[in-house]
């Protein structure tokens, strides 16, 4: 009996499966239920958790998403999840036995509607929400323009940083990109599409803003431009001692509301093991635009002079090559086998207050080798991030390695990461996700402190069935 029983249960499992993919193959927007694609969408960066959509849609238009999340509510239901590239760490743009849109997909036609306007405001550009920054940096760079604040790797896409914020080394002068943005358009969990801003919906903008995708799909955003330099002075500076490090980058995000002549472009430190010490890194750039470059080089001089690093490189590159400089790290993993293996990564913000705590309890402590932060200040309050207290906080990410992804080593990493949570929490250094991953709704909650309730009530009132992005395990 309990044998038929099972069985009828799973003919029904069966059958629904069919009618739900039979509907779903009537739908505008490429639906794919090829074995390949529906496994590629089952792969991310962190390569730690897989699932499998029933389906991979690649649409041609914000209308077939629409379409999309309409027929998810009206049928007997699956989730939707839009994926950017996939550069999570633990398959937040998956969706179990439902559609991944893969907006990275995009046609010529959708392209056609970047174009930079000299606004009132500030200069800006309209890019699809799957579109990856590179394409945003090509697309505006031969108009003289550029977004003001980066990510230190391009090849993530807009949708996907904006559900986070998007932090890198210009975050400490312009904020995280999230609030460099004018207006959305965004296909909310109801099916409806809806433009937003500060002053239209604005629920929803700065809900969707670092919203984890749990509110709408960004299929449009509007980013402030500035006028890009031709070429940029990188400089390496090195530090030994922890409280230099520490003073000296404080020292120079002082300088923030200075004038551009009298402070740097761009800040971001980093930690390594330098055979037996402990080697702290601050890479400081600063824009070429029309002057000189021996101009820029004596304003950077008096900058350096405050300084008290033990050893300075100095390098002219250009703007593209400055911002890709993380592309080649990607190459050479990719060549040594080392990227598309498992990467159990954790992000951290820290308050100002506790980074020589967290110095010495994770960095030297638990971890002792390659991290990489910086210190960020000016954070939109509307939004959905969160941060530590203060305006001022270290964001380090900890960059972890797994040789060709060998079980133990993930399972030492992923403990070693629990282990620095565990540390930071008894040591009462009050550190937030930035990237962050959990999977029970009682640590979201604590993730969110004061936010929760408004966080959750927008949930309701703009996917209030729960649909969209599944992966991130928060309702
Ligand atoms: C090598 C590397 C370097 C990185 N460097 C930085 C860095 O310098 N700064 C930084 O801030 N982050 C950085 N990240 C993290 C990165 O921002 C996140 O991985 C982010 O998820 C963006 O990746 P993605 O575009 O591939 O999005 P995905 O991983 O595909 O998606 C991430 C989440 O966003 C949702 N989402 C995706 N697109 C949309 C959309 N259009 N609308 C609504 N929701 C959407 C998904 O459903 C999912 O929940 C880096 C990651 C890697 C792997």
């Amino acid at each position: 009996m309990v044998c038929k029983l099972m069985l009828m249960f799973l003919f029904f499992l069966l059958t629904s499966t069919v009618v739900l993919a039979l509907d779903l193959s009537k739908l505008h927007g490429n639906i794919s239920f090829n074995s390949s694609d529906i496994k590629a969408a089952s792969l991310d960066f962190g390569r730690i958790n897989h699932v499998e959509s029933l389906a991979v849609m690649y649409p041609n238009s914000e209308q077939d998403i629409v379409h999309l999340v309409k027929k998810a509510l009206s049928t007997q239901g699956f989730n939707v999840s839009a994926r950017g590239k996939g550069h999570s760490a633990y398959g937040q743009a998956q969706v179990a036995g439902g559609v991944v849109i893969d907006m990275s997909s995009t046609t010529a036609s959708l392209q056609m509607r970047r174009k930079p306007v000299q606004g009132r405001i500030s200069s800006y550009v309209d890019v699809w929400g799957g579109d990856q920054w590179i394409n945003v940096l090509n697309y505006t760079l031969p108009h003289g323009l550029a977004p003001k604040s980066w990510t230190d790797y391009l090849h993530v896409t807009v949708g996907g940083t904006l559900s986070y914020a998007g932090i890198g080394g210009q975050t400490y002068l312009h904020g995280p990109q999230i609030s460099n943005v004018y207006e959305l358009d965004v296909v909310t969990g109801k099916g409806e599409l809806k433009t937003c801003s500060k002053e239209q919906n604005t629920e929803l903008f700065c809900g969707v803003l670092g919203g984890l995708g749990q509110f709408g799909i960004i299929t449009r955003a509007r980013i402030s431009l500035e006028s890009a330099p031709g070429s940029v002075i990188l400089m390496q500076l090195t530090y030994y001692d922890f409280s230099v490090f520490t003073k000296d980058q404080e020292y120079l995000i002082s300088l923030h509301e200075k004038p551009a002549s009298e402070r740097f472009d761009s800040l971001l430190g980093s930690v390594s093991v330098d055979t037996v010490p402990i080697k702290y890194n601050l890479e400081v750039v600063k824009y070429i635009y029309k002057s000189t470059t021996d101009a820029v080089n004596q304003e950077v001089d008096v900058l350096l002079a405050k300084l008290d690093s033990v050893s300075i490189t100095r390098n002219i590159l250009s703007y593209t090559n400055y911002l890709e400089r993380l592309w080649q790290l990607e190459l050479d993993l990719r060549s040594k086998g080392l990227w598309d293996v498992p990467h159990p990564g954790l992000s951290l913000l820290v308050p100002k207050s506790s980074i020589r705590d967290f110095d010495k309890g994770v960095i030297k402590g638990i971890i002792g080798n390659n991290s990489n932060g910086n210190l960020y200040c000016r954070w939109d309050p509307c939004t959905s991030a969160v941060t530590p207290e203060g305006d001022v906080f270290y964001s380090v990410w900890l960059l972890r390695t797994t040789g060709k992804g060998n079980k133990a080593i993930v399972d030492f990493i992923m403990n070693q990461n629990q282990e620095i949570l565990n540390f930071c929490k008894k040591a009462e250094i009050k550190v937030r996700q930035y990237l962050p991953y959990y999977e029970k709704q009682k640590e979201w909650v604590d993730h969110y402190g004061d936010k929760w309730d408004l966080f959750r009530k927008r949930k309701m009132e703009f996917d209030p069935k729960h649909i969209l992005a599944t992966g991130q395990h928060i309702f």
